[in-house]
């Protein structure tokens, strides 16, 4: 079933490691709003009546928004689509927008799932990556949303970072199995040009994040929440049973979705477009009744590497019969060649009659996805 995306590209300061499309002016809040309900309208016929059964807030830091905000986009979301019964509406917060009148604020609106951006419950490796709450404010928020019965939290973490101990790490983990958090995303550190921790390192003031680290962080944290019943079906996503996140796993098996706001990006099966990455152009644009994006037509042979590459990360892998019937024998004879020798070192498996990563491969997910592409 297909999903919308909406994307609040405001933020109160900049991460360090940070290179999202987001702003720290917050002064055309208002204007961008009223934007997006204008694309909300226009875009009304994009599934031409296909449902919706889940909606996502990302950005940026959605939770900069008022509930009443939130609540308004929706309506008009609910006045122009169709989206079936209990849908699954996802918002990122930061823990610092966090406290009891927000809760009850958004308890208003049908969001039903909050995405919160812990990344560590340790204060001094949140501050070498530039973030701006405490370990104590993200216990706090974790604990608050709990007591006021918003248990449907995916948290994200961040590994690999400079001065973040495998114990660190470890009490990171124990921090979130202990309040039950039912998902979990954890992400490598990627250091991104153009963003204050690139020049940090270039600087010499922080140590680049050590592969090895990283590779024993990755194990450390599939092991950890496989012992407490995490299922790791995703590399970077872990959840509890029935926890999976339903708009996510709708891209990775390339379901059509929507793309709303500045930068936003959607694809409907086969054009892929992406909105203009300005604020300011993205209004003026929607003032004059136009969406100022750009679009590509997606081939058979980028389909098929795209459903490569997404299907691969998953647990589910790359199903062979699907990989056939929708890209032909021609298809199933090439991945089965380039599969051979990543198949005898043990990189990749077959398993459930479907090319998966092994234990060994997830770390290697890219190189062994461009290796089995059709040129
Ligand atoms: S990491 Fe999140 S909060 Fe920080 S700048 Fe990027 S989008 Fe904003």
């Amino acid at each position: 079933m297909a999903g919308i995306y909406l994307h609040i590209p405001f933020c109160r300061h900049k991460c360090a490691y940070c290179d999202f499309f987001s702003s720290v002016s917050l002064s055309n809040k208002s204007e961008y709003l009223i934007a997006l309900q204008q694309e909300i309208r226009l875009q009304s016929n994009y599934f031409e009546g296909e449902s919706i059964s889940s909606i996502y807030f990302g950005g940026g830091t959605p939770s900069l928004l008022e509930p009443h905000e939130i609540h308004q986009l929706l309506n008009y979301i609910f006045e122009e689509f169709s989206v079936i019964d209990f849908p699954e509406i996802t918002m990122e917060a930061n823990p610092e927008d966090i406290n009891y009148d927000w809760i009850c604020g958004i308890r208003e609106t049908q969001v039903n799932r909050i995405s919160l951006g812990v990344q560590s419950f340790d204060s001094s490796v949140l501050q070498h990556i530039g973030r701006k709450h405490t370990a104590e404010k993200s216990f706090n928020s974790i604990q608050l949303l709990l007591d006021e019965g918003y248990n449907n939290i995916t948290a994200d973490l961040i590994y690999g970072i400079p001065g973040q101990t495998d114990d660190i790490l470890k009490k990171d983990i124990n921090t979130l199995i202990e309040f039950n958090i039912p998902h979990i995303s954890a992400y490598a550190l990627t250091v991104e040009e153009k963003t204050l921790l690139h020049r940090q390192i270039k600087q010499g003031k922080l140590s680049p994040p050590d592969e090895n680290q990283m590779a024993d962080q990755f194990y450390l944290i599939k092991d950890s929440l496989a012992q407490m019943g995490y299922e790791h079906y995703e590399i970077s996503n872990y959840c509890l049973p029935s926890h999976q996140a339903k708009h996510n796993v709708s891209y990775w098996t390339g379901e059509k979705y929507l793309g709303l706001g500045a930068s936003a990006h959607s694809y409907d099966g086969k054009i892929r477009k992406w909105n203009v990455s300005s604020i300011k152009e993205y209004i003026q644009s929607l003032q004059k009744g136009k969406i100022l994006c750009e679009s590509e037509e997606i081939s058979p042979i980028m389909r098929h590497n795209e459903y490569i590459l997404t299907h691969l990360r998953t647990k589910w892998g790359v199903k062979l019969a699907e990989l056939e019937k929708m890209f032909g024998g021609q298809a199933l004879l090439s991945l089965m060649e380039n599969a051979k020798t990543p198949l005898s070192e043990g990189l990749l498996l077959i398993k459930n009659e479907a090319i998966v990563l092994s234990r060994e491969g997830m770390l290697l997910a890219d190189r062994l996805s461009s290796g089995l592409f059709m040129e």
